[in-house]
């Protein structure tokens, strides 16, 4: 299985991701973890990243694609994959399907989870990361035992710089402008599976491995 997962920010997609990934064996590609890890390492794309990032803007389509290309020849041809966080344009979306061509594979489908802009702010604003593991946990779905603390390593919870309110009410804009034109791009390739994203976690899980078990169905 091939997957994309799409979506504004706050809306679950890593969640989501990292669910779908261990029920059916698939690798998880985040674009805004391979960024934060380039970031911590300091390399020459970490350090371009990162002036766009702090400011919720978007990293240039061509960085994106370069390491996008990158990891695609890391990963095993033959198992299935969830890029999360990417594409996020539609020029990333035709680089893209050019790269997997390419290489003789193609998508399955588009999962695209919604909601409203308040909810996302609510979600976004109360996500901490930890500075230690870098596991990431939301306030209002899980209180850590102790406070402040990461409830796997204890290391100290922060609020990543991009989940600021200021920040994040940028990339809702931008998500508004640059990303939403995926779901007619994907609905036209006859990909896009669409998903609400209210509910409980466990909720929106259930939705998006209904529409998964069909699809497995109709192969
Ligand atoms: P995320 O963790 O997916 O929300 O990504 C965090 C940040 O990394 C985003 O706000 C962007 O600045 C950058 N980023 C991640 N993926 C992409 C992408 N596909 N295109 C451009 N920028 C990206």
């Amino acid at each position: 299985m091939r997957l994309i997962i799409l979506g504004p920010p706050g809306i679950g997609k890593g969640t989501q991701a990292k669910r779908l990934c261990k029920r059916y064996s698939l690798s998880h590609l985040s674009t805004g973890d391979m960024f934060r890890s380039a970031i911590l390492e300091k390399n020459a794309v970490g350090n371009i990243a990162e002036s766009y990032i702090n400011f919720g803007k978007l990293v240039p389509d061509d960085i994106v694609l370069n390491m996008v290309e990158e990891k695609l020849a890391e990963i095993e041809k033959f198992r299935g994959f969830i890029f999360d966080g990417f594409p996020r344009t539609v020029p990333q979306a035709t680089g893209f399907k050019k790269l997997i061509d390419a290489v003789g594979l193609s998508l399955d489908k588009v999962l695209a989870i919604h909601g409203n802009n308040s909810i996302l702010l609510e979600r976004l604003s109360s996500r901490r990361t930890c500075s230690q593991c870098g596991k990431i946990i939301n306030l209002i779905f899980s209180t850590p035992k102790v406070y402040g603390q990461c409830d796997r390593c204890s290391g100290d919870l922060f609020q990543r710089d991009d989940d600021k309110e200021n920040v994040i009410i940028k990339r809702l804009e931008i998500y508004k402008i640059q990303t939403e034109p995926l779901l007619n791009y994907y609905d036209n390739e006859h990909l896009l599976l669409k998903v609400s994203g209210l509910g409980s976690i466990d909720d929106v899980t259930a939705r998006i491995e209904r529409g998964v078990e069909n699809l497995i169905k109709a192969e």
